[in-house]
């Protein structure tokens, strides 16, 4: 079980490693932790500086929304955070990014087909995009969840995307690759035609996604 300063500094670490990997920038996208020992995680704040980002400045919540630091504000997505750990019991860290070409795609409110094996054992399937909800909200919360299903992303659309994983490092690897998957579809699209594998072809790794990934 980790420490409160070990929940803080972990979000510390997913969210420079993912600024540096350049899935976000200054003052968009948020991270959170979920605490193992109750119904409370750890967030990013609002207007976020990443690399500035210390440990008094990450935010102690619990599932109904109460801040239990005091402070910095939370990430103004701190309600989509809520839900989805409310309702996926196994998800420890959530990321929320505008990367580029998953934004693209959830601005033209394309879902991604199953074009990729690896799509399917990391992330569980097809990537949805949720219906459009207002930013902030709770119902963008709902809308992100309903896309999940069971997966570990989707996209949000004219937004972003967000993306969940079992353990941290997971969470990180999934943010980078759905953002390259997402670039993939994007300029496969722009040659034309790209080609969807049929369940014949993907379902045997469906078992890789269940075993290892599923959260
Ligand atoms: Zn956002």
């Amino acid at each position: 079980m980790k420490r409160e300063t070990d929940l803080r500094f972990e979000v510390i670490s997913v969210a420079k490693t993912i600024f540096k990997k350049g899935l976000v920038d200054n003052w968009e996208g948020n991270v959170s932790i979920r605490s193992d020992l109750k119904q409370e995680f750890y967030i990013t704040p609002t207007l976020n500086n990443y690399l500035d980002l210390t440990e008094e400045k990450v935010v102690h919540m619990d599932f109904n929304g109460k801040i239990l630091s005091n402070g910095t504000k939370p990430s103004t997505e701190a309600k989509m955070h809520s839900l989805l750990y409310s309702n996926r019991k196994k998800v420890r860290c959530i990321i929320h990014t505008h990367s580029l070409y998953a934004t693209i795609l959830s601005i033209n409110h394309t879902n991604i087909p199953i074009i990729m094996e690896e799509q399917v054992i990391l992330l569980g399937g097809s990537i949805e995009i949720s219906e459009y909800k207002v930013a902030h909200t709770e119902e963008i919360g709902r809308a992100a969840l309903i896309a999940l299903n069971n997966k570990n992303a989707a996209l949000l659309a004219n937004h972003g995307a967000i993306i969940c994983g079992k353990t941290v490092e997971h969470a990180i690897k999934f943010a980078e690759f759905l953002e390259k998957l997402s670039k993939i579809y994007w300029g496969a699209l722009q040659i034309g035609n790209p080609q969807i594998l049929s369940d014949k072809d993907y379902g045997g790794f469906l078992g890789d996604f269940e075993n290892m990934f599923s959260c």
